[in-house]
């Protein structure tokens, strides 16, 4: 068995224990895990080498990395030294909430760093590799091998492709073709999918450290929503700062883009408006990327075992996005780590059926992945009826009540506060409206 990367493919049908189908987060995550376990593992990645077909924001989250991996060696961009969360109204308004705490700055650095995942997925696949599994890349695997009800292996675009072992690790992503292709899980439903565009820009390190108020490795991550950030849909636009480029893009809703408006035009839009532009001009076009990203929580998560495979990150639909939280790098980094945990105890008894397997949901039901997801499961559908005033009338409100509430002119402060106050009223549809929308998202805070 080789321990090296290779785009070889030797007859390695029945010579291993487990398939990991992906190369991503997750799939690194399984094979890394269940390589220290003792295991046989390939990975299969269809892209010439890990990460190349990734797209992603992205501030990645940390902990599970860091616990398993020589962390210190990892190529990271930049830690998020600051937030910026921000609405945007069509007019061209901005209120913004910024944020620096001290302790950021800090080791560990509230594990959250920008990374490039050309770089990132290369290297923690290769963690995986040094400790024992195989990594094939430019091969794609096309369908699951059954016999009887259960995965015995898979098909790949490889001339004598078939690949079996007891268990198969779906680690695809959130374009699953293979895990829906075997009827592992449904088609999400389309309230369930955001599509992104995303595009990197490079610039002098000078020029971006200016702009966003950063030294050394410090970096920032600004999130704006709002009908100025993406018109007539429940999404937004980031930025987020890397060492020579910033990432750029916009998410929202695929059942918005009935809005009429293409994930492009949507990006073209909120690089141009005012409070974004300055930000963004210039610098040289390197990437641009469209991608789409599960937004169904623990609702919409499929059956996560199933006789010979296993499904983690997000083809499992691990994807957290509350708005002021979009998490997915820590879900599916942890979820393959669980998986793969389980896997190697069903090994341990030679088995790798459902029930053997079970263990996989059990520690997931019991990790922060499940925990979180359904804590904010409540909160798209609470938004996406609220969609109007959060996104199209309050971000002009907050705008309106601002100016008159510091407006200088020869009138009285009270009167000024009057007029602020009733601007936001308005918008709200009264002191009813307001406390029954408080009351709606009281969850937010508890
Ligand atoms: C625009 C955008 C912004 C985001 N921003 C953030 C963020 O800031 N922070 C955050 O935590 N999360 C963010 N996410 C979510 C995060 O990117 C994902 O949750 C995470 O990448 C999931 O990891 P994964 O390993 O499950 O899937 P992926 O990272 O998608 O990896 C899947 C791998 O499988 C390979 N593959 C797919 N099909 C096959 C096949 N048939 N055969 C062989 N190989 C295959 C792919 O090439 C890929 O390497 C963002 C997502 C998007 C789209």
């Amino acid at each position: 068995m080789t321990t090296t990367a290779t785009t070889e493919t030797p007859n390695y049908d029945g010579a291993f224990d487990a398939i990991v189908v992906g190369a991503g987060l997750a799939g690194s995550a399984a094979a890394l895990t269940m390589a220290r376990e003792g295991l046989d593992v390939i990975m299969l990645e269809r892209g010439p080498a890990p990460g190349t077909k990734n797209v992603f924001g992205g501030v990645l989250y940390t902990p599970t990395v860091r616990a398993l991996t020589e962390f210190d060696s990892a190529p990271l961009e930049r830690f998020v030294a600051g937030k910026r969360f921000s609405v945007l109204s069509d007019e061209g308004d901005e209120t913004a909430i910024s944020m620096r705490p001290d302790a950021w700055r800090e080791d560990p650095h509230n594990d959250s760093f920008t990374v490039l995942r050309g770089d990132f997925d290369k290297w923690f696949a290769d963690q995986a590799v040094s400790a024992g599994a195989t990594l094939i890349t430019e091969t794609t695997v096309t369908g699951l091998v059954r016999d009887g009800g259960r995965i015995v292996g898979v098909e790949t675009d490889r001339p004598d492709g078939t690949l079996r072992a007891p268990v198969v690790v779906l680690a695809e992503g959130a374009n699953s073709l293979v895990t829906e292709g075997a009827s592992l899980k449904p088609r999400p439903e389309r309230e369930d999918v955001a599509v992104s565009a995303k595009e990197v820009r490079k610039f002098d390190t000078s020029v971006i450290e200016d702009r966003f108020r950063l030294a050394d490795d410090a970096g920032a991550a600004y999130t704006y929503f709002g009908d100025g950030a993406v018109p007539g849909a429940v999404g937004g636009g980031f930025i987020y700062t890397n060492k020579r480029t910033v990432s750029i893009g916009v998410v929202y809703r695929i059942a918005d883009v009935a809005a009429g408006i293409t994930p492009e035009q949507a990006l073209n839009r909120f690089k141009s408006h005012p409070a974004v532009a300055p930000l963004v001009r210039g610098g040289t076009l390197v990437e641009y990327s469209a991608h789409a990203i599960p937004e169904g929580g623990a609702d919409a998560m499929p059956d996560l075992v199933h006789d010979g495979a296993v499904v983690i990150g997000d083809a499992a639909g691990l994807v957290l996005n509350s708005g002021v939280h979009l998490e997915g790098t820590n879900m599916a980094v942890e979820s393959g780590h669980l998986a793969g945990l389980a896997i190697a105890r069903a090994a341990d008894d030679h088995r790798s059926d459902r029930e053997a397997l079970a263990r996989y949901p059990e520690w997931l039901e019991e990790s922060f992945v499940v925990e979180n997801l359904r804590r904010y499961g409540w909160f798209q559908d609470a938004v996406a009826a609220d969609r109007d005033f959060l996104f199209g009338d309050l971000p002009t409100a907050l705008a309106g009540a601002e100016a008159e509430f510091f407006r200088v002119d020869r009138g009285s402060k009270q009167a000024h506060t009057a007029a602020a106050r009733r601007q936001l009223l308005d918008a709200a549809g009264g002191w009813m409206g307001a406390a029954k929308r408080a009351w709606r998202f009281r969850r937010m805070l508890s």
